[in-house]
């Protein structure tokens, strides 16, 4: 789990109840020892500014390149796209899966909505998105699955080893996202 900041705490509860060994990571050599990595909600910003100052760039696109899964949530998300509109303008992007995003696309924190999502390949009923401050995908190149969409965006991605949401799954009683993921990690 990576945890310079943001929604991290939650994500590893939700890991360990699924049967996960969780732990955070913000050193470039805790990495060497995880399977898969949770990147959190937060603020893209703020994370890139931390990533910078702690070395963790390179050895973060060095993992996503050597394929790792990786389960990208909101802020996740714009870290691990292509692209990104309205970010800073060095906003740092890893490009881990073909997405184009627009930050803030669903509004301001007091925009912040839930919505009933179904989710292909998830059995049990729609998933709850909690979204906050939440991004817009923009574009999805030919490689990238949409898993759920709402309104007709994409809001849920999958490209190889590659998952992303642009709400948090964390903020609710259901694992079902979190067993996705975990079921494709050593897969
Ligand atoms: N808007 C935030 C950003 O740009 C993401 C919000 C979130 O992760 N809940 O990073």
């Amino acid at each position: 789990m990576l945890a310079l900041q943001g929604a991290f705490a939650r994500h590893v509860d939700v890991l360990r109840r699924c049967g996960a060994e969780a732990f955070e990571v913000r050193r470039a050599d805790e990495l060497a020892a995880l399977d898969a990595l949770v990147i959190p909600g937060g603020e893209s910003t703020t994370m890139i500014k931390l990533m910078t100052s702690f070395d963790l760039v390179d050895p973060l696109a060095k993992l996503l390149a050597d394929g790792v899964p990786v389960f990208g949530t909101c802020a996740g998300m714009i870290l691990l796209g292509a692209d990104v509109s309205d970010g800073q303008p060095d906003q740092l992007c890893f490009g881990a899966i073909d997405i184009g995003v627009r930050r803030n696309g669903y509004g301001r924190q007091i925009d912040s909505f839930e919505a009933d999502l179904t989710v292909a390949g998830v059995d049990g009923g729609p998933i709850t998105g909690v979204f906050i401050r939440a991004p817009v995908v923009e574009r999805t190149g030919p490689d990238v699955e949409v898993l759920a969409s709402f309104e007709g965006d994409p809001v849920l991605c999958r490209q190889g080893p590659v998952l992303v949401s642009s709400f948090h799954p964390e903020l609710t009683d259901d694992d079902r996202l979190h067993r996705l993921f975990l079921g494709s990690v050593g897969a």
